[in-house]
């Protein structure tokens, strides 16, 4: 069984293949040229021999009618004397009949007793004779049951008819032609050789190109080495490889371009999404599926889903003004909407942009830096109007009654000079404390950041505060090991450790301890603790500290030259340097800052 079903698998594939269609085509075609030419070659074969066997056949009947009439064996009834006539008649089996011209059969070498036989005037044969002068025919006699093939001549008083066994058949041709087939089947042999070498060049660009496809067909970019023949179909196949990797070029260079523009789309901050004309959603990056699930609550999947959300009510509302009436978008200026939502606290910029092929797109951006940034620098700025206001006030009303007065004692001239003094230096702490968080937050890449050693830096602030902790008995404990280096800016992180220092010796009290250590480290950062063991604040007051001009006790602050921006300072350099800062009471009495500080 397998070997059967392997040859038939064989088969099919040289059927399949083009030079195997070509053979079968051929093998088809010359059986059935061989076919018709043998059936032809038969016909005539058959035509002669009858005419052969006719012409032996009236022959031997003129020669019977001759012996009749020499030997006048009518007259004398002795027609059976023609029996010896066909012992010298070379064809073996020749039967001889002679029939009266009313059909009676007068002698039949086949049969004893003539008479005994029916009339044959309705014999095909003799009816031929009786109307041409001869006739022929082919059929079974019904005497002998032998198919014979009878010829009949009419002469004046009888019919002669003779007929020998017919045998023209097939088998005998084939076996007389068996020269004649086996030419055909060598030139079958030959022409198939013949048609073998010829297809062979016919087939090379086929077999070629078909290679070729296969190579493609692993989607890669095809070194064809094989050359094709110089013929039409060479030239297709040529043409078609050249097409073939033009096209992959294209494919793999927008390939590229795409997964570049996803690469893109994915660093992002801002969330983008494209839809077609239809609303289906065909790209996205992950942060608009961030976007659209916070938004949502729930985890959304479908396009529909997505455009179904509060948020984008109104992107909806501008894109079917656009998209229902089918009105004209003008590719200069492409319909696009922008607002802002707000979400937990947060601000979103929701923009929507309508292309010319009716696609869109949604792009959303966390705004709330930018929101809340806005709010503080209106809320800064009148801040700082009225704290400017208070200083220059007094500065003013200090002068004015040294003016009022003049002239006035030297020692109240004094005073008032020294009370004006004290409030222009708040007015100048003020304005630097005021332009260096500007600073921080306009133009923090403008800082120089460079190698510090943190150790150095808190040694340095210790040291301009000295003599005011020694008077305040303030034990000062530096635990940042030497050589703590970090990448950052010299003058922020000077700042961080002044205020936190000068808030200590301000409002933590007399009599305390300040520590400054690390107490951890990772690859990125350095985790420091600030801490002093003073009044503490109020817990109440925490989460807030860390505001611009947000002061606990704002007299207290004033009278000790505080602007309310220390602390705000503090936050704003830490997160300059990458890092992050909260601040806890310690137990029993104190406050700890606990900070990092990233090393690059
Ligand atoms: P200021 O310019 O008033 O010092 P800061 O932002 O530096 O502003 O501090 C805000 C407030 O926090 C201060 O007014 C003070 O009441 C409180 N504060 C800061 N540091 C300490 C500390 N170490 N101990 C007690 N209170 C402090």
């Amino acid at each position: 069984m397998f070997p059967i079903v392997r040859f038939k698998a064989i088969l099919m594939k040289v059927i399949r293949s083009f030079r195997g269609e070509i053979f079968l085509y051929f093998i088809v075609i010359f059986i059935l040229f061989t076919v018709a030419v043998l059936t032809f070659q038969y016909q005539r074969e058959k035509k002669y021999r009858v005419d052969q066997l006719e012409n032996t056949l009236d022959n031997i009947t003129e020669v019977t009618h001759l012996f009749i009439q020499q030997n006048n064996l009518l007259q004398n009834h002795n027609l059976d004397k023609i029996d010896e006539l066909i012992k010298i008649i070379p064809q073996p089996n020749t039967r001889i009949t002679i029939i009266d011209l009313k059909g009676i059969v007068l002698f039949d070498s086949f049969v004893d007793d003539p008479e005994t036989m029916e009339n044959h005037l309705h014999r095909p044969e003799i009816q031929m004779a009786l109307n041409e002068g001869r006739g022929s025919n082919i059929r079974v006699s019904a005497t002998t049951k032998q198919k014979f093939y009878y010829y009949a001549k009419k002469h004046a008083d009888y019919y002669v008819r003779t007929a020998v066994i017919y045998n023209v058949d097939v088998q005998d041709f084939l076996k007389t032609s068996r020269r004649y087939i086996l030419f055909i089947v060598t030139l079958f042999a030959f022409i198939g050789i013949l048609l073998y070498l010829t297809t062979y060049k016919l087939v090379e660009s086929i077999t070629k190109l078909k290679n070729f496809s296969l190579k493609a067909g692993t989607n890669e970019l095809v070194k064809f080495e094989e050359s094709f023949p110089k013929n039409e179909l060479g030239i297709i196949g040529n043409q078609i490889i050249q097409i073939y990797n033009n096209l992959k070029k294209t494919k793999d260079e927008l390939t590229n371009e795409k997964e570049k523009l996803l690469n893109h789309l994915d660093a992002l901050e801002e969330g983008i999404a494209f839809f077609s004309s239809d609303k289906n959603l065909t790209l996205s990056n992950s942060r608009f599926i961030q976007f659209v699930n916070l938004f949502a609550k729930k985890n959304i999947n479908t396009s529909k889903q997505i455009l179904k959300i509060n948020e984008f009510s109104k992107v909806i509302k501008f894109l079917d003004k656009y998209l229902k009436n089918n009105k004209e978008i003008d590719l200069k200026a492409l319909p696009q909407t922008e607002y802002t939502v707000s979400k937990n606290e947060k601000f979103y910029k929701i923009q929507s942009i309508i292309f010319n092929d009716r696609s869109f797109e949604i792009l959303i951006s966390d705004v709330t830096r930018l929101v809340k940034r806005r709010l503080l620098k209106q809320q800064l700025t009148s801040n700082i109007a009225h704290e400017l206001k208070t200083p220059l006030a007094s500065i003013k009303g200090y002068l004015e009654t040294i003016l009022d007065n003049w002239p006035i004692p030297d020692e109240k001239q004094k005073y008032f000079i020294e009370k004006a003094h004290f409030q222009s230096n708040r007015l100048t702490t003020l304005i630097n404390d005021v332009s260096l968080i500007n600073n921080i937050e306009d133009a923090g890449d403008l800082f120089e950041m460079r190698s510090i050693d943190l150790y150095k830096i808190v040694d340095d602030v210790r040291e301009i505060f000295a003599s005011r902790m020694e008077e305040n008995n303030i034990e000062f404990i530096n635990e940042v090991n030497p050589g703590t280096k970090i990448n950052g800016n010299e003058s922020l992180l000077f700042s961080v450790f002044q205020n936190l220092m000068e808030n200590s010796i301000n409002y933590a009290g007399a009599d305390i301890k300040i520590r400054i250590r690390c107490y951890h480290q990772d690859d990125k950062y350095y985790y420091f603790s600030y801490s002093d063991t003073g009044t503490g604040i109020p817990s109440e007051h925490l989460p807030r500290i860390f505001e611009r001009f947000y002061r606990v006790d704002k007299g207290r602050s004033r009278e000790k030259g505080g602007t309310g921006l220390g602390l705000a300072i503090v936050k704003n350099a830490i997160q300059m340097h990458k890092g992050e800062i909260s601040v806890k009471n310690v137990i029993p009495k104190g406050i700890e800052f606990l900070f990092s500080i990233s090393k690059e």
